[in-house]
């Protein structure tokens, strides 16, 4: 490759300054998504700095490395999960922002990231226009086969006109999981003024710093998430742009989310007290401080060495262990936890784009849970989020005498009736 694939974050991408904390180091890890054929073409496979810094500024939680998107997304099969539990969650959101935004009217709903249009269906059945916009052309193919229309496009300002021009400004515009995914956040914010009517909501999901910490979710940090947000963050840069933090709730999904609203600043919204609550509870707890990033880098550095040798321990002594999901946040946690093909037998997973494929970085075989005909004894989750509907889904393994090591925030082993240390 001619051009480096890596830009170097210098100035922070929320308030421009330069002044950094040094957060965790996981030397370099392999891009999450980045399932290896099992034929043995992997040889070139590429590890990129997965590093945290914090701006002492506005205390933006950023990675260091920003991978090239036509590098990062080039395997991208991230489709959005079929769980009972995703499908509850597409529900709530539609609820919560049906609260706000009159979505019987036909008020126009636009989606980033609207990945195969599950969510823009829930939409619609509430009875708004929808459209979504999504870079990945395979994804969006299959969203227009379902009947969502959907632009193969990223979303900035260019298309955001494009877009007001020809379907008038939308009521919302949502972003799951896809804000903190985006580099160029000014550009963004400035299509989301261009195509936004005056009493409109630009409404987006990201993880939550305050939970990336409390929960020791640091298995959250890949290539994707370019940014962890506090409320207080987001606040100053959606106020850098014309927006206003109109609400804020907190969501249990992907080890804790917050579903933030903004609106124009000079529009008709009032601002709910819980914004400035919670940014209140944000300075109190330390988090526009230097000390609560050093304890969390400690906190991950002994959930590591715990969680290695915790599974070393029970491999010595003669137990058979696999991994369950092979999640995105699973390549970071065996990656940085330096657990591999000696440790972990197999890696079941449900999505037929990752079977028969190997975990990025650790090589291990991914396997449909219906071709595993010996399971092991324990099986280390990692897809935790969906950790207590996959617990019922596995009542037979469990009954049977398997058990399941939950990794963070300290790992813990399940079983029937069991719960231990
Ligand atoms: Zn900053």
């Amino acid at each position: 490759m001619s051009t480096d694939p890596v830009r170097f974050v210098t100035a922070c991408r929320v308030c421009g300054s330069e002044r950094w904390q040094q957060v965790v180091s996981f030397g370099k890890v392999p891009l999450a998504n980045g399932f290896l054929d099992a034929d043995g073409s992997h040889e070139d496979e590429e590890a990129y700095p997965l590093e945290v810094i914090s701006c002492r500024t506005c205390r933006l939680l950023s990675l260091t490395a920003v991978v090239d998107p036509q590098v990062l997304y080039r395997t991208y099969s991230y489709v959005t999960s079929g769980s009972e539990t995703m499908a509850r969650h597409l529900r709530t959101v539609v609820r919560l922002c049906g609260k706000r935004v009159d979505l019987a009217g036909g008020g126009l709903v636009v989606e980033l990231g609207s990945n195969t249009g599950d969510q823009l269906l829930a939409f619609r059945a509430a009875g708004a226009r929808i459209l979504g916009v999504d870079p990945a052309r395979n994804l969006a193919a299959i969203a227009v086969d379902r009947g969502v229309p959907t632009l193969p496009e990223y979303f900035d300002s260019a298309t955001a006109r494009a877009v007001a021009d020809e379907h008038g400004k939308a009521a919302l515009i949502l972003g799951r999981h896809v804000f903190a995914h985006i580099d160029d956040v000014a550009d963004v914010l400035a299509g989301v003024r261009e195509l936004l009517a005056e009493d409109g909501l630009f409404t987006i999901e990201v993880p939550y710093a305050v939970d990336l910490v409390e929960q020791l979710a640091f298995d959250t940090i890949y290539h994707e998430h370019l940014s962890y947000f506090l409320i207080s963050t987001l606040d100053a840069l959606f106020a850098r742009h014309g927006l206003r933090t109109v609400d804020v709730e907190r969501l249990p999904v992907h080890g804790g989310s917050v579903l933030v609203s903004a609106a124009p600043a000079e529009g008709p919204w009032r601002t709910h007290d819980r914004v400035r609550a919670l940014i209140e509870q944000e300075r109190a707890a330390g988090y526009l401080d230097d000390a609560v990033y050093d304890a969390f880098a400690a906190r991950v550095r002994t959930t590591c060495t715990d969680l290695s040798r915790l599974v070393r321990g029970l491999v010595a002594d003669g137990h058979r262990i696999a991994a369950y999901g092979a999640s995105a946040k699973g390549t970071t946690l065996l990656n940085i936890c330096g657990l591999g093909r000696t440790e972990l037998e197999f890696c079941t997973d449900t999505t037929p784009q990752k079977q028969g494929r190997l975990t990025p970085g650790t090589r291990i075989p991914v396997v449909a849970p219906e071709d595993v005909t010996r399971p092991p004894d324990h099986y280390l989750l990692l897809a935790w989020n969906y950790a207590e509907e996959i617990l019922r889904k596995e009542s037979a393994f469990l009954e049977g005498g398997g058990r399941f090591i939950i990794p963070v925030p300290e790992p813990t082993v399940r079983g029937e009736a069991v719960v231990s240390r």
